[in-house]
């Protein structure tokens, strides 16, 4: 097996007198699409926000590319290559969306304004206008975008930055089931153009054939691993998620 892109070794974090994530391990290997579950409440959203550097651990490791990220801090994890969305899509309303997709290359507002953004960075914005289909929005104003469409530009932004791991935040949550396939469609074509995918996502038909392998987490601590159909038939998931 190659080096894991992602090692999360023995994360701990406590709110209060809950522990949300508890000496929590597990590894993203380069290449597959690995799916992070687990019932409400436990940890998720936690691990994300650590691996990103939105929350700080109270103890544990992360390793990305081989190296330690022992104070993540979101801009510079997205310069190494490691990026993320989030359940509510972050974009800039006020920009357009074509303008959107400039900004995640890199700029600065002022740069933007000052048009001083390169033309191969402006033709890698149009490509991706085209590739996502969002050609006839491109001047529209992000904040009119419907909230599928949001999803959509926020992870076309993503991919602006060249990443190597993009962390997914519910890429499928409250949009309609043509943007799911339209979603589906093009994480299938990244993941194919080389691009490592770990992903949280409540709809276990969409991991159960999107995602390999699953990563299964109970009260801060992955419980199964392996394929979907591994996990799909171990009895502390089944427990994990039904109380049985
Ligand atoms: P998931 O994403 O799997 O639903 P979370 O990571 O959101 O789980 O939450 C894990 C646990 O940590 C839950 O018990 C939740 O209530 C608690 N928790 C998460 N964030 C906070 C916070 N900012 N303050 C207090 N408790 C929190």
């Amino acid at each position: 097996m190659s080096e894991a892109l992602l090692v999360v070794h023995e994360l701990t974090k406590t709110f209060g007198g809950v522990t949300a994530v508890d000496r929590c391990s597990f590894e993203v290997q380069p290449g597959t699409i690995t799916a992070l579950i687990g019932p409400n409440g436990s940890g998720k959203t936690t691990v994300f926000n650590i691996i990103t550097g939105y929350l700080k651990a109270d103890s544990g490791a992360i390793r990305f590319r081989g190296d330690p990220i022992a104070r993540p801090r979101p801009a510079q994890l997205y310069r190494r290559g490691l990026s993320r969305t989030f359940q509510q899509a972050r974009i800039f309303p006020d920009l357009s969306v074509e303008e959107n997709l400039v900004v995640a290359a890199g700029y600065s507002w002022r740069q933007l304004f000052g048009r001083r953004v390169s033309e191969s960075d402006r033709e890698r914005a149009s490509t991706m206008l085209q590739e996502f289909r969002l050609e006839s929005l491109a001047h529209l104003q992000a904040s009119e975008l419907s909230y599928g469409q949001r999803k959509l530009l926020e992870f076309a932004s993503v991919l602006m930055s060249d990443p190597k791991l993009v962390l997914l935040d519910e890429p499928t949550a409250g949009v309609n089931p043509v943007m799911i396939d339209t979603m589906e469609q093009h994480i299938r074509q990244r993941h194919a153009d080389g691009v490592t995918f770990l992903v949280v996502e409540h709809d276990m038909q969409l991991v159960m054939r999107l995602c390999d392998p699953v990563i299964v987490l109970d009260q801060g601590a992955p419980i199964a691993f392996g394929t979907p159909e591994h996990v799909q038939s171990d009895p502390r998931v089944l427990e994990a998620y039904l109380g049985a």
